[in-house]
C-alpha cells in the first residue's frame, strides 16, 4: 500500500519536529522552505570566519527535547549546558551587575540591603508561580482543544485561587510580593521572553520565573544553538524526509473539504495526501488561505510580540567579565517598556541583551576574538514601519556596549551584519517584523488562538510559535507533539 504523505510548509523548530514525529510513524514526509537553509528564526549566520545563532541562544524545559528523541527511539545526540548563572543584569545607575543564581541564599546576597529579605518573599512568590505552572501544564498548554466549549471546560479544572491573576499584571503582581525596583525589573525580564512588557503581560506568567529559578533553569547547547538544527536535519535525512529550499509557497488549491495542493513562487504545485503549515498560522490563514477573520485589518489589530532588532558582531581580543548572557537596562525602565514599543522612533537609550556565545563555544571566533549578538526589542512594523536610521541605531547600541564594558568595540569589529525587523520579516515571513509571533494575552492563548487544525479543510494542520501552546523553542516542540496527535487520530496510517 502506498504510503501516506504529509507536505510541511516550513522548517523552523516547529516543522521539524512534526516531520521528524510522521516519518518515525511512517508517514511520507517532503519540506519546502522559504529560506536557503533549515531552522527558521533558529538560523545561523557564518560569516569572515565566526559563527553566530541568529536568533535563539538558550532555552527553558530542556525535557521537551528529550521527550522528542524519546519519541522517534533515538538517544538525545545534542549536548547541554546548563546556565548558572542564569544571566547577568546591567543598570545604568548601578557600577557591577546582579548575577543571577539558582540558589535563592546566593542570589539574596545579590540583591543584598536593595531588597531585604529577598529568600523568603522570593520563595513565597516563587511557590505560587509553582502551583500556576503545575495546574496549567496539562489542563491548558500541553493539550489539543476541540472548540472554546472544550477550552473552557478545561479552564474550569484550574483551581478558582489562580484567576485574579488573569486580570493582574505581572508588573502589579511583583509589586505584591517584592519592594526594591532593580529586584522587580529582573523578575520582570522574562516577559520580554514570550515577547511582550511585564505591564501587558498578565501575572500568571509568573510561572516563567519559577520555570528559569526552580524548575527546569535554562541551557545552551554544545556547540551553539544551531547544532539542534544540524542534528534534526541528520535525523530527517536519514528518515527520506526530502527538504527543498528557496521555495515559497505563495497559493493554494482546494475543493470544499481538503486541501489539493500548495503553489509556490514559481507556480510550481506540491501535493500531499495531507498538510502542515509551519509558517505564522494567522498569518497564512490570512495572505494564503484569504480568510476573512485573517485579513489585514483583522491581522493588524491583533496582539503581537516585540519586533527583534539584532546586531552580530566579530570583534578582535576579549571582552573579560561579561557571562554568556547578559541584559543592559537603564534607569527608567517603567518608562521605557509602557512607551517605547508603540512608537515610530528608535530608542535613544536602548535596553538591549547580549549574547557571547565564543565564551562558551571557542569555535564560534578566531583564536582571541569573540562572537557578539545583540538583541534590542523595538515596535514592530505596525508602529515603526521604516528604517533607515538602521545603522545609527546600531552604532548607538555598540557605542553603549563598549562604554559599559570598557572595551573600545567599534575599532576592533572585523565583522558587522544588522537585522532590522523588515529583514526579519523578509527572511522568515514573520508577520509586521514580530519576533515570536502572536502575543499571549488571555484572549490569545489556548481554545483563542488559532487552532492547530484548520476551521475548514480536513487535511491541513499547523505547527509552530502563532498556533498553540505559544513562542519559544520547548513550547514549539510541544505544539509538534499536539499536532501530530490530531494527524494521527485523523489520518492514521493503516
Ligand atoms: C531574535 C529572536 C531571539 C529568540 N530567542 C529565543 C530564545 O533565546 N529562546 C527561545 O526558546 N526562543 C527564542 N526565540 C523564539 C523562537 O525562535 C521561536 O519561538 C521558534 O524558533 C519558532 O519556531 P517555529 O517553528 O514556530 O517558526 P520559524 O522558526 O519561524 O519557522 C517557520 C519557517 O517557515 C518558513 N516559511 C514561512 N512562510 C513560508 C512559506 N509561505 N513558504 C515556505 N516557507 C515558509 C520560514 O522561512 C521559517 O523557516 C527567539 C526568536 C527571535 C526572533
Amino acid at each position: 500500500m502506498a504510503k501516506k504523505k504529509a507536505l510541511i510548509i516550513g522548517t523552523g523548530l516547529g516543522g521539524m519536529a512534526t516531520a521528524l514525529r510522521l516519518a518515525h510513524k511512517g508517514y511520507e514526509v517532503e519540506m519546502v522552505e522559504k529560506h536557503h537553509q533549515p531552522g527558521g528564526r533558529l538560523n545561523q549566520l557564518k560569516k569572515d570566519g565566526f559563527t553566530f545563532d541568529v536568533g535563539p541562544s538558550f532555552f527553558s524545559m530542556s525535557y521537551e527535547f528529550k521527550e522528542l528523541f524519546d519519541y522517534v527511539g533515538v538517544p538525545n545526540p545534542l549536548g547541554f549546558n546548563e546556565l548558572n548563572p542564569l544571566y547577568s543584569v546591567y543598570f545604568a545607575h548601578r557600577d557591577k551587575p546582579y548575577n543571577i543564581y539558582k540558589e535563592l541564599d546566593k542570589l539574596a546576597k545579590e540583591f543584598g540591603d536593595h531588597e531585604p529579605n529577598f529568600e523568603a518573599k522570593a520563595s513565597k512568590y516563587l511557590k505560587a508561580a509553582k502551583e500556576i505552572f503545575h495546574d496549567t501544564e496539562y489542563k491548558v498548554v500541553k493539550r489539543n482543544f476541540n472548540g472554546l466549549l472544550d477550552y473552557g471546560a478545561s479552564l474550569a479544572t484550574v483551581p478558582l485561587k489562580h484567576g485574579p491573576k488573569l486580570f493582574r499584571s505581572m508588573w502589579s503582581e511583583l509589586g505584591r510580593h517584592f519592594d526594591g525596583q532593580d529586584t522587580k525589573v529582573i523578575f520582570s525580564l522574562v516577559a520580554f521572553f514570550l515577547g511582550a512588557t511585564p505591564f501587558d503581560t498578565p501575572a500568571v506568567y509568573s510561572l516563567l520565573n519559577y520555570t528559569e529559578l526552580i524548575h527546569d533553569g535554562y541551557w545552551n547547547v554544545k556547540g551553539g544553538m544551531y547544532k539542534i538544527v544540524e542534528a534534526m536535519v541528520k535525523l530527517l535525512t536519514e528518515r527520506g524526509v526530502k527538504m527543498t529550499f528557496n521555495t515559497e509557497i505563495v497559493g493554494v488549491e482546494a475543493n470544499e473539504f481538503n486541501v489539493t495542493a500548495f503553489i509556490d513562487q514559481h507556480g510550481k504545485r506540491h501535493t500531499a495526501d495531507l498538510f502542515v503549515c509551519n509558517s505564522d498560522a494567522a498569518m497564512f490563514r490570512g495572505v494564503i488561505l484569504k480568510r476573512r477573520k485573517f485579513n489585514e485589518h483583522k491581522l493588524d489589530g491583533m496582539d503581537w510580540t516585540l519586533a527583534p532588532f539584532t546586531i552580530y558582531l566579530g570583534v578582535k581580543g576579549k571582552l573579560e567579565g561579561l557571562h554568556h548572557h547578559n541584559y543592559f537596562l537603564g534607569s527608567n525602565f517603567n518608562e521605557y517598556a509602557d512607551n517605547i514599543f508603540k512608537t515610530s522612533i528608535a530608542p535613544e537609550k536602548p535596553y538591549y541583551y547580549v549574547n557571547v556565545s565564543s565564551k562558551s563555544n571557542p569555535d564560534c571566533a578566531p583564536e582571541g576574538c569573540e562572537n557578539i549578538f545583540i538583541l534590542c526589542p523595538v515596535p514592530d512594523l505596525r508602529y515603526k514601519k521604516t528604517w533607515e536610521d538602521t545603522e545609527q541605531l546600531a552604532n548607538t547600541i555598540i557605542q553603549d556596549l563598549s562604554e559599559r564594558v570598557g572595551y573600545d568595540i567599534a575599532a576592533n569589529t572585523l565583522t558587522r551584519t544588522v537585522y532590522n525587523p523588515i529583514d526579519w520579516r523578509d527572511k522568515f515571513n514573520l508577520y509586521r517584523g514580530s519576533g515570536l509571533g502572536l502575543a499571549h494575552g488571555m484572549n490569545q492563548v489556548g481554545g483563542m488562538r488559532p487552532a492547530n487544525k484548520d476551521e475548514l479543510f480536513s487535511n491541513l494542520y499547523y505547527v509552530g510559535a502563532s498556533t498553540i501552546p505559544g513562542t519559544g523553542l520547548p513550547i514549539v516542540v510541544i505544539s509538534s507533539r499536539l499536532a501530530t496527535e490530531r494527524i494521527l487520530a485523523d489520518h492514521p496510517i493503516s
